[in-house]
């Protein structure tokens, strides 16, 4: 599998390892090439702030150009990207030497890297200073730009940026606005004279609102938070840079006269004490599976920090250590950074198109070329609405940053604009459905979102309601997936679909689909070559063996069965009413019943339910006053679903007017389980814990919920104190909590209750 989207370039730079090593001749045309795109894109990253590449695109380059070194020492010159560090001065600033030099950091891309920079670091550790300890200081990588600050007796007398390592820009004046950085340090005995080295940045969740402000004042928004960091600290005008959300830790130290420390960490603790920001992140550790799990807990968790990081940095603690071990000409030997798997890449935004949803809601969407970002491939991004794919500014054709941050969705951040060459088109919202060409219109005026009207007859708004009511939440009928959604409404042969609404579903016979097709990617010895039409529901069939039913077919006509039986609660979120979701139709099916009952209910009566409330209520009524929707209910009733939940009259009502919130894992009881048997016995089945709950049952891992219960003093009770709550409709004072567990031991928290209601 490849590694993240490259361009041609780095492709052909990845390709050309090899293990026989080439003669230098070969390569040096290569390698003087990949230099002066290395250089090109550091100048576009450093000095204009607007990188042409991914860092992850970028890493591969760079790491090609270290092993045609590593292969032919005689390449490398002293202007080799490989021996400078990053940047250069702009002339819009004045240069500033550093005192002492500034590094950039080793990289390491897996933990076997790590392993080996572990390695090569105690043996030499061990041969400068045999029996030494080496004690880890481990630190979060922050993503921003790095400051030097030179303080004199306690005064910040020039601050500058990273640079060449050698001479950075003067930005004394910009990094006065920053409210983080002290321009006198409190304290006694300061030293006469330190350079401060730190990370520049704007914390997440002030880059969020930062990007609001920018699109909303016209301009196009920053592509990340390292990047608005450094647009924003290298302003010429520091009084646009004091209104950005600048911040900054601590993560070194150069010159220093008057300083007697003898480890980093200690540094640190020192510089918190004269006011300097320090992380409050980092770590001592004693060994090197202390430091596998930091960097373990730090990636699962990296987005609930306050700022951006790619990666750890690993220090050796010991200044005594960090000065024999020394630096090359461009890093420390003491120290290294080990990247996380890259969350942004740069692909080719190939279309956009648009999808009509289940509630006939056009949400454009863009296609690109496939690309591996943190861990899956992604090929489509949604862009929400028209004024979005506005707000990011990006056209079809262009390429785009594209970010999936761990499990999140993927979400196209904005176009590469520096690389646009004149073919880009402007993606334009169709003024028609394109699924049944039926003209599009808000909801009402003033909505952003525009939608189909058609939503009886449109196949895109069927198919996505075919699909739904399929769902988990609803009938549960696992062979209805979503391509089988598109061969019962949308196929590619014959021209009448099987269903033209959903009223029909339960009427399907199976001989009716023979010759349903559909098409798929055709593949010729595994590779894709054009579309064939292939049957969907039967086999293929030859001169020998008849055309049948498939498997799944026969499955999916014995789950359609068994979803007749199933309770009302589920048929009432199979019907795709606006906001009905799993809560509110199992309070429905609670309150009334029946389907009948529901029907015959006022839009008050409705409304009146606890767990309904008005917008519900208007929903349904608005619902059940299309006549084709209630066709949908008395087709499925002549089908033989059912449509009232059978109430068993023997049950005692034992709950009536108690609101129960159950949370956690109970030993004998699903989570449906428990709020069905709340619910049959008169009780609310609460999602929330306030102080109008009466009892809060706790299983295994129970979490906030519990908490909130005990700061509110509700009656906290466990399986056994359930089950004598469901038959005597109380619980004597002291009884049913032995094994309700503790809040202080609960480690997770439980599912969210409210499910997500449709829009
Ligand atoms: P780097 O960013 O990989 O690491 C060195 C820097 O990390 C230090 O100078 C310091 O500023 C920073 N840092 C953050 N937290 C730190 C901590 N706790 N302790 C010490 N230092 C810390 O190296 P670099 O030379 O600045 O930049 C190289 C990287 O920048 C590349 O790997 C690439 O990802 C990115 N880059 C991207 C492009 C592009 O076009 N996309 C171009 C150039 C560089």
């Amino acid at each position: 599998m490849s590694t993240a989207k490259t361009s041609p370039e780095t492709e052909a730079a990845v390709e050309s390892v090899s293990t026989d090593t080439p003669p230098a001749g070969d390569l040096r045309e290569e390698y003087q090439a990949l230099a002066e795109q290395v250089r090109r894109y550091r100048f576009a990253y450093y000095n204009e702030d607007a990188p042409l590449v991914s860092d992850a695109e970028f890493d591969t380059l760079y790491r090609r150009l270290e092993e045609i070194e590593a292969l032919h020492p005689e390449l490398v010159t002293n202007d080799s990207p490989t021996q400078e560090v990053g940047g250069e001065v702009s002339a819009a600033f004045s240069p500033v030497e550093h005192l002492q030099r500034m590094y950039s950091l080793e990289d390491v891309f897996s933990l076997d890297e790590l392993d080996a920079w572990v390695r090569k670091t105690e043996a030499s550790v061990a041969t400068i200073s045999p029996g030494a300890r080496i004690k880890w200081l481990t630190e979060l990588k922050i993503d921003g730009l790095a400051v030097n600050l030179l303080y004199r007796n306690g005064e910040l007398v020039r601050a500058a940026t990273r640079g060449d390592g050698t001479t950075g820009e003067d930005i004394t004046h910009n990094v006065l606005t920053i409210a983080s950085i002290p321009r006198s340090l409190k304290g006694e005995n300061l030293p006469a004279e330190m350079e401060i080295r730190g990370e520049v940045f704007i914390p997440s969740k002030d880059f969020e609102r930062l990007n609001v402000t920018m699109v909303e004042a016209g301009k196009a928004p920053f592509a990340n938070p390292r990047n608005a960091a450094a647009g924003s600290l290298r302003q010429k005008d520091p009084e646009v840079t004091a209104r950005r959300p600048l911040s900054m830790y601590v993560h070194g130290i150069g010159a220093r006269e008057g300083l007697d420390v003898a480890s980093q960490s200690g540094t640190y603790e020192l510089l918190k004490q004269w006011g300097l920001p320090t992380s409050p992140y980092y770590k001592v550790l004693d060994t090197y599976e202390e430091v596998l799990k930091y960097i373990a807990d730090n990636g699962e968790h990296r987005h609930d920090l306050s700022h951006e990081i790619d990666g750890i940095v690993v220090k050796v603690d010991d200044f005594a250590l960090q000065r024999a071990l020394g630096n090359t000409s461009r890093v420390p030997r003491w120290s290294v950074a080990y990247k996380y798997p890259p969350e942004e890449v740069n692909t080719k935004l190939l279309d956009i198109r648009v999808n009509v949803g289940r509630t006939g809601r056009v949400t454009p969407y863009g296609i690109m070329e496939p690309v591996l970002v943190s861990g899956s491939t992604v090929e489509m991004a949604t862009l929400h609405n028209q004024d979005v794919v506005k707000a990011k500014g990006v056209k079809i054709g262009d390429t785009v940053v594209l970010r999936k941050a761990g499990d999140v969705i993927p979400e196209i951040v904005g176009p590469v604009v520096a690389l646009r060459d004149g073919s880009e088109r402007d993606f334009v919202m169709p003024t028609h459905c394109p699924s049944c060409g039926t003209e599009l219109k808000p909801a009402k005026e003033g909505d952003v979102d525009i939608r189909c009207p058609n939503a009886k007859s449109c196949p895109s708004q069927l198919r996505e309601r075919v699909f739904h009511l399929a769902g988990r939440g609803a009938f549960d009928i696992e062979a209805l997936g979503w391509e089988a959604a598109i061969a019962l409404t949308s196929p590619a042969e014959p021209e009448n679909p099987p269903l033209t609404s959903e009223a029909g579903l339960f009427d399907l016979k199976i001989e009716d689909l023979a010759d349903v097709r559909i098409e798929r990617p055709k593949r010729v010895k595994g590779v894709v070559d054009g579309t064939e039409l292939v049957p969907y529901f039967y086999t293929k069939g030859t001169a020998k063996k008849p055309s049948v039913a498939s498997a799944n077919t026969r499955k999916l006509f014995d789950e359609l069965e068994k979803a007749k039986s199933q309770p009302l609660w589920r048929v009432l979120v199979a019907l795709s009413i606006r906001h009905v979701g799993p809560t509110a139709a199992r309070a429905l099916a609670g309150a009334f019943g029946s389907m009948d009952a529901i029907r015959a209910a006022t839009e008050e009566q409705l409304a009146h339910v606890d767990g309904v409330g008005p917008t519900i209520a208007a929903a349904l009524t608005e619902w059940f006053a299309e006549d084709w929707h209630r066709e949908i209910v008395d087709a499925w009733a002549a089908a033989g679903v059912r449509m009232a939940d059978e109430r068993d009259e023997s049950m005692p009502r034992t709950l009536e007017g108690l609101t129960v919130v159950v949370t956690g894992t109970l030993p004998n009881f699903s989570r449906d389980e428990a709020k069905e048997a709340i619910l049959t016995r008169g009780g609310k089945a609460s999602g929330s814990v306030s102080k109008k709950t009466d009892y809060v049952v706790a299983g295994e891992n129970a979490g906030t919920k519990l908490d909130k219960a005990e700061s509110l003093g509700v009656r906290v009770i466990d399986e056994d104190g359930f089950r004598t709550l469901l038959a005597e409709g109380s619980v004597p004072d002291g009884a049913g909590a032995e094994g309700a567990v503790p809040a202080a031991e609960s480690a997770s928290e439980e599912e969210s209750v409210p499910e997500g209601e449709p829009a």
